[in-house]
C-alpha cells in the first residue's frame, strides 16, 4: 500500500477500506508510515471528515495496535465510565465501588489531571500508600478480589493512539470530534468491556464548551460502540460550575467517603446514582436506569459500597484507615474563606477559572510533568442559584501562603458573580444511546 495514495484520496474527500485503515494505523505505529505523513493525513481528516465505518474501523486499529484485556475468564459483565473531564468531578471514586457492591464488574482504567481539570488518578494516589501502578497481572488481581480495580494506562495499550496525540498536540489536529473519538474510544474498548457509560461534559470547564459539540462527540461515540459490539450510553452533563462542593485531591477523596456514607453533596450524590443506574442496567443486575439507582442508594444504604472501597483500597497498597481517621488524608496549613461583596442571587461560579485556582495552588498540573500537592484545594461554599448576603463566604481556600494564593485569588474573584437573575443550571442535559 501507499501512503501517498491515501493521503491524496483522503485530501479529495475520497473513503478509505477497511484493509486500508488497518494497514495504515499499523504501519504509523512500527515507525514504516512517518509522522509528516501521518499529520497530513490528520489534518485531511480534521478538514473533511471521515464516515462512520471508516471510523470504526480507524478505531479498531488504533485498539489491536496494543494489548487488549481479555477478562473472558470473570463471569459477570464488564461495565465502565468515562468522564471527558471536569472540576471537582470525582464521580468515578465513589462510582465504581457502588456498582461492584451491585455484581457488576468495573475494570476502570483512568487518567491524570491537565490544566483546570482534575484526574481520578490523582487523587486517589493522595491515600497514603495506594498505587495506581498495576501490571495486568495485578490489575487482574484486584479486579476478582473486590469487583473493580482503578489503574492507569500502560504503556502496552493503545501505543497508535499514544503516538498520534503527541503528533496531533503539534499539528493543530486535537479539536477534531472524530479523532478525539476514536482516540477516547480506543483506550476505553481496549478494557474488554460488555458495557461503558460516557459523561459527556459540557460548560465553561469541559473540553467541549458548546453542547452542540459535546452533543456531536457523544452521538460518535456512542456509533463506535455501536459498531464495535459494545453498548454505550451517554449523558451530556453541566461543567458550569464545579461538580460537588471539593476541588483538589485528598479533599476529593474525603468528598468521595462522604457520598459512600450518603452524606456527600445533593449533585454529585446524584449523577453517581443517576450513572451508576445506567451501568447496573448494562450491566444486567437492573432492568432501567430507575431500578438501577435504587439498587445504588441501597448500597450506600447498608455500607457496601463503602466496604468495597476500602477492600480495592487495602488491594492496591493504600490505608483504608482513612475511613476513620481524616487526618491520614493531607490538608493544607492555611485557610481562607472568599466572601461576597452584595447580597443576590449566586449568577456564576465559572468551574474554568476555579479549577485554574485550584491548578496554581498546586492541586493540579500545568505541564505534565508538574508534581501535585495533594493538601491544597477548594472548597465550594454556594452552587449557582444560592441566595446570598453580603459577606457570606462563596469558596474557601486551602493553600499553602506562597506566592500561588495570591494568583489564585485573582482567578476566584473573576469566578463568581452575584446579581439577581441566575441561569437554570441543569446537572444532566441528555441521555443518548
Ligand atoms: N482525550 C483523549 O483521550 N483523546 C483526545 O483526543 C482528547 C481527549
Amino acid at each position: 500500500m501507499n501512503i501517498v495514495e491515501l493521503i491524496e484520496r483522503k485530501r479529495d474527500r475520497g473513503s478509505l477500506t477497511a484493509d486500508e485503515i488497518q494497514w495504515m494505523i499499523g504501519a504509523y505505529t512500527d515507525g514504516t508510515v512517518a509522522d509528516y505523513q501521518m499529520a497530513a493525513m490528520l489534518m485531511a481528516v480534521y478538514l473533511n471528515g471521515i464516515g462512520p465505518a471508516e471510523l470504526a474501523t480507524w478505531t479498531d486499529a488504533m485498539l489491536h495496535s496494543g494489548s487488549v484485556l481479555d477478562l473472558s475468564r470473570f463471569d459477570g459483565r464488564k461495565v465502565d465510565k468515562h468522564s471527558t473531564g471536569g472540576v471537582g468531578d470525582k464521580v468515578s471514586i465513589p462510582l465504581a465501588p457502588l456498582v461492584a457492591a451491585c455484581g457488576v464488574f468495573v475494570p476502570m482504567i483512568s487518567g491524570r489531571g491537565l490544566g483546570h481539570t482534575g484526574g481520578t488518578l490523582d487523587k486517589m494516589e493522595s491515600i497514603p500508600g495506594f498505587s495506581t501502578a498495576l501490571d495486568q497481572t495485578g490489575f487482574e488481581r484486584v479486579l476478582e478480589a473486590t469487583g473493580f480495580a482503578m489503574a492507569g494506562q500502560t504503556e502496552a495499550v493503545a501505543p497508535a493512539d499514544k503516538k498520534m496525540y503527541a503528533l496531533r498536540d503539534v499539528t493543530g489536529t486535537v479539536p477534531s470530534i472524530p479523532l478525539i473519538s476514536a482516540s477516547i474510544m480506543s483506550k476505553k474498548l481496549a478494557e474488554d468491556l460488555d458495557g461503558l457509560v460516557l459523561d459527556v461534559k459540557t460548560g465553561s470547564g469541559a473540553f467541549m464548551t458548546d453542547r452542540s459539540r459535546a452533543r456531536e462527540l457523544a452521538t460518535t461515540m456512542v456509533g463506535i460502540g455501536e459498531a464495535h459490539g459494545t453498548d454505550v450510553v451517554a449523558y451530556l452533563t453541566d461543567m458550569n460550575q464545579p461538580l460537588g462542593d471539593e476541588i483538589g485531591n485528598a479533599s476529593e477523596i474525603r468528598e468521595s467517603l462522604a457520598v459512600l456514607r450518603g452524606e456527600g453533596p445533593r449533585d454529585l450524590t446524584e449523577l453517581v446514582e443517576i450513572l451508576g443506574g445506567e451501568m447496573l442496567r448494562l450491566g444486567g443486575q437492573a432492568e432501567s436506569v430507575d431500578e438501577g439507582r435504587s439498587a445504588i442508594r441501597r448500597a450506600v444504604a447498608d455500607g457496601t459500597g463503602l466496604d468495597a472501597f476500602l477492600q480495592m483500597v487495602e488491594a492496591q497498597g493504600g490505608d483504608p484507615a482513612i475511613a476513620d481517621n481524616a487526618d491520614l488524608l493531607a490538608l493544607a496549613p492555611h485557610r481562607h474563606d472568599v466572601t461576597a461583596d452584595r447580597s443576590g442571587l449566586v449568577i456564576q461560579a465559572e468551574a474554568r477559572s476555579l479549577g485554574l485556582a485550584a491548578m496554581r495552588l498546586g492541586a493540579g498540573r500545568e505541564k505534565t510533568d508538574d508534581i501535585i500537592d495533594p493538601s491544597v484545594g477548594l472548597t465550594m461554599r454556594v452552587n449557582v442559584g444560592d441566595e446570598v448576603r453580603a459577606g457570606d463566604p462563596l469558596v474557601t481556600v486551602w493553600h499553602r501562603n506562597d506566592d500561588t494564593f495570591a494568583e489564585a485569588l485573582r482567578l476566584i474573584d473573576a469566578a463568581f458573580e452575584v446579581g439577581d437573575d441566575a441561569p437554570d443550571l441543569r446537572l444532566v442535559y441528555e441521555r443518548i444511546e
